[in-house]
């Protein structure tokens, strides 16, 4: 399944089946008066990514349709891999979303309550520690097809089970010597119901209990029961954990616990695009990336340092729904959901990304005038601003060719265009380097054209940015593409990896552009569309004086495709 086309979903039903679940529970009222409650359950390893997104929206966003509350809480029984820089950079990111939980709660803070309860399985005959090595219990366990075989110690005493997990806890034993399983069904013909492992032996700090616990929970044994804990009616997580419900039942069940139930959804995957935290950390390791936050990211913090804004990831995930079959969504479908919020907000500027020198020989020399231009004419309350306009110019090199190829309608010797909001221009000749290189333009404009319109209603084929060289700021401009050339970037050749999917040119950085002055006060939160070039941002490397700006995306360049089609 792809959802290519945005359009060709009713925006205002997406299919969600959770919704109708829930639905469903508040009208036989299966959980009495009590208050729908929803948990986002992120393990601190890494930072969110868009994947995240969709749970959140899906997490928080139901409950807030009925009226019901919603959980933060981490995840954090792997005390090896998780660290405080992810604790705090998740929480930013869930509320930048636009979302602000109930409880922020650890799975940690329920780590006695759950050695309690393990006692509890102990006693009835449920647990029982185990001494054989991980590669037995591999061993032991069987596969799809074949049963798996009893451990020599599934059959000790409650007592000396007792005894041992309390000596584990105690610290008596050394890492991987012993385990606590419960004693569920070895010939279960699923897996997850072989005795699974309950608690593990890990001399680790942890970065919240410090060195208080050297046992540690196993993730399906604390999740089911700190959603209970929370009293969580409806626990939604990704379709892989759809083998794990039985056990997650079966631990409710048999401790008498609040009964949450677990629903399974369809994980987001995006052409183009690697949601997995384990490679995205490996790329912030190996520095294949600039950070976490690297706009090319697919992270939440790299989407919000592109310029992506919350309501256009919201008005996506809406979208996209959920479902209870994987499939693969476009990444054009996230990007026009940006491009048309950002088309609504975003203040319109002119800027030169590879300029070349316009000099009008016609013009007075040190006049300056100002012309008058909306800020967005999607949105007239944005007013206006004078732009400030001179004899000397810069405009694209692009928007001028000495020979036109076919279809070419912006400027060449001879051509008149329209500068955009100024005058009809009227190209002349050329200044080149000795190299042959075109470096300036000389051309002559007509005065009655003023705005941009002849009075004799005379039409051009083109009109062009362009920037006052006396007035222009130069900037660091940062142009993103796609971090990987292949729509499916685990697609790789035995012995290779996903780095040799890597788009070697998704960054590209243009030192020397020149803007209209007034950017010169962008912040970071400001969104603008350089006209006719793209939609972009102030990157926080910008220092005053010195500034950067990251192009969030391209406007849809009909030109390229042109060139495309014709094979230049
Ligand atoms: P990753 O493999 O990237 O580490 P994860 O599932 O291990 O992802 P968690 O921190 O455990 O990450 O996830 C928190 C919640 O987000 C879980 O409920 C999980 O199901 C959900 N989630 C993670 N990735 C996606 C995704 N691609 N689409 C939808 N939900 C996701
Ligand atoms: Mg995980």
């Amino acid at each position: 399944m792809t959802n290519s086309n945005p359009e060709s979903q009713d925006a205002r039903t997406p299919s969600n089946f959770l919704r109708d679940i829930i639905a469903e529970d508040v009208r036989t009222k299966k959980y009495g008066d009590a208050v729908i409650q929803t948990r986002f359950p992120p393990e601190p390893n890494g930072y969110l990514h868009i994947g995240h997104a969709k749970a959140i929206c899906i997490d928080f966003g139901l409950a807030d349709e009925f009226g019901g509350k919603t959980n933060l809480r981490f995840d954090d029984t792997n005390p090896e891999k998780e660290e405080q820089e992810y604790v705090d950079s998740i929480q930013k990111d869930v509320r930048w979303l636009g979302f602000e939980w109930d409880h922020l709660c650890y799975a940690s803070d329920y780590f006695g309550q759950l050695y309690e309860w393990a006692l509890q399985l102990i006693k009835a005959g449920k647990a029982y520690v185990d001494d054989l090595s991980a590669e037995e219990i591999r061993q032991h366990r069987g596969t799809l097809t074949e049963p798996g075989t009893d451990s020599p110690y599934r059959t000790r005493p409650v007592e000396e089970n007792l005894d041992l997990f309390v000596r584990m806890k105690q610290g008596e034993f050394p890492d991987g010597s012993r385990v606590l399983r419960a004693k569920i069904d070895m010939a279960s013909p699923n897996i997850n119901m072989r005795d699974p492992v309950m608690y593990r032996i890990l001399h680790a700090t942890h970065q919240r209990t410090g060195d208080e616990w050297c046992i540690y929970p196993m993730y399906d044994y604390a999740h089911g029961q700190s959603d209970s804990i929370e009293r969580v009616t409806h626990s939604m997580c990704t379709l892989e954990f759809a083998d794990h419900q039985p056990l997650y039942r079966w631990y409710i069940e048999q401790l008498g616990i609040f009964p949450s139930q677990q629903i399974e959804f369809d994980r987001l995957n995006i052409t183009y695009t690697l949601l997995s935290k384990r490679k995205l950390l490996q790329f912030v390791q190996e520095k294949t990336v600039r950070g976490w936050d690297d706009p090319r990211m697919p992270t939440l913090s790299g989407f919000r340092r592109r310029g992506f804004t919350p309501e256009a990831i919201r008005a996506f995930c809406a979208q996209i729904g959920a479902s209870r079959t994987n499939g693969t969504t476009d990444i054009e479908m996230l990007e026009h959901f940006q491009r048309d919020d950002l088309n609504r907000r975003a203040s319109r500027a002119m800027a030169v990304l590879r300029p070349l020198k316009l000099v009008i020989d016609n013009y007075p020399a040190g006049k300056e005038e100002f012309v008058e231009v909306a800020n967005n004419p999607e949105d007239s309350s944005a007013g206006t601003r004078g732009v400030p306009f001179s004899k000397e110019i810069y405009i694209e090199h692009e928007d001028f060719r000495e020979i036109p190829p076919p279809k070419y309608y912006r400027l060449s010797p001879g051509k008149e265009v329209r500068l955009r909001n100024a005058y009809f221009i009227t190209a002349q000749r050329v200044v080149k380097d000795e190299g042959g290189n075109i470096v300036e333009v000389h051309c002559t404009y007509d005065p009655a054209s003023r705005g941009g319109n002849s009075p004799d209603g005379r039409k051009v084929k083109s009109t062009i940015h362009w920037v006052s060289t006396a007035h222009a700021i130069s900037a660091e401009i940062r142009l993103y593409d796609k971090l990987f050339t292949k729509a499916d970037p685990g697609d790789f050749e035995e012995g290779e990896s996903v780095l040799s999917n890597l788009n070697p040119n998704s960054l590209e950085i243009l030192l020397d552009a020149k803007l209209e002055p007034s950017l010169a006060n962008a912040k970071l939160e400001d969104r603008f569309q350089f006209e006719r070039v793209g939609y972009f941002c102030l990157d926080p490397d910008s220092t005053p004086g010195s500034l950067v700006f990251n192009r969030t995306l391209a406007l849809k360049d009909s030109w390229a495709k042109i060139e495309k089609k014709s094979g230049a």
